[in-house]
């Protein structure tokens, strides 16, 4: 049986590298660990998830160093690092800042201390400007629309969609394994976070069409416990941008028949399609209020 997995992993390996992606990958294999703990899994040919609690991030292990993103806060990074570790002992010689969420960029001293540079879109800099944090390094590379980040014959496209999640966010994108690792604006088979903090829905949708243009098989995404898969389909982004869509619709709907009051909106606007998806009950209805103000206040 050890021999066979042992078969199957070199099997699954090769058509790896030899970019037959189709298939090739586990996408209903759960993260594994403990609930708050943190596990790592190898998606191929050195391409890493590492998870802490319910956030995510990749890194990719090359032959000239290994390119981070997301170090999340301190405590994460440290583990994160302690996990490389035991994978390589080539350097960090990249860390990718996703957006200018201290909850996801926090941490990335250990990195720093290791002559790791700090690549972000050109935003984050000014909001860490106007909310520093001690324990995260300012981007030392900074770009407006795109950025290609090589390293040891290995590439990670870097692009910004304007408005969406906050007003610096990138989509990240491995063009020759297919993958795109997305942060926050596609959560597979989960409503969206609570009231939607610094979210833009009209924005979010167009972003999410725009996404789906993209050249992409897979989707690594930035948040999801121990239980859900380490990779999802790309069909993903679509399946998040159609709950937004019959979201706002919903709302529309009901406040256009006359409900005004999000405490009324919030108990009568039902998703049943969603019933599945994880935190339906309790955010479902911050979901709602967060579309209630969008339509009622016009943001
Ligand atoms: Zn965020």
């Amino acid at each position: 049986m050890k021999n066979l997995m042992l078969k199957l992993t070199v099997v699954i390996g090769l058509l790896f590298s030899s970019a037959v992606m189709a298939g090739s990958f586990p996408t209903q294999e759960p993260m594994g660990g403990k609930a708050f703990g943190t596990s790592v899994k190898e998606i191929g040919d050195g391409l890493y998830v590492f998870r802490w609690w319910v956030y995510r991030n990749i890194f990719l292990v090359t032959d000239e160093g290994v390119i981070v993103t997301d170090p999340l806060n301190p405590k994460a990074a440290g583990l994160l690092r302690k996990e490389i570790s035991n994978i390589t002992d080539k350097p960090v010689k990249y860390v990718i800042y996703s957006h200018n969420h201290h909850d996801h960029i926090s941490g990335g001293t250990v990195f720093k201390e290791e002559g790791a540079k700090f690549i972000a879109h050109k935003n984050v800099l000014t909001q860490l400007g106007d909310h520093p944090s001690p324990v995260t390094p300012l981007p030392d590379i900074t770009f407006e629309d795109t950025y290609t980040v090589e390293l040891g014959d290995r590439t990670v496209e870097l692009t910004y969609f304007g408005l969406n999640h906050g007003d610096s966010l990138v989509v990240m994108r491995l063009p020759k394994e297919k993958i795109l690792f997305i942060v926050d604006i596609v959560t597979p088979r989960r409503v969206a976070f609570r009231t939607m903090p610094d979210f833009w829905p009209d924005e979010w949708i167009r972003s999410l069409k725009e996404i789906e243009q993209l050249d992409f098989d897979y989707v690594i995404s930035a948040h999801g416990p121990e239980n859900q898969p380490a990779i999802d389909p790309a069909s993903v982004v679509a399946e998040q941008r159609v709950y937004l869509e019959e979201l706002m619709a919903a709302v529309k709907q009901a406040m256009d028949s006359g409900t005004h009051s999000p405490d009324a909106l919030r108990k009568t606007v039902k998703l049943p399609k969603y019933e599945n998806w994880r935190s339906y009950d309790e955010w479902l209805p911050m979901n709602i209020e967060r579309i209630w103000a969008y339509y009622h206040m016009g943001w």
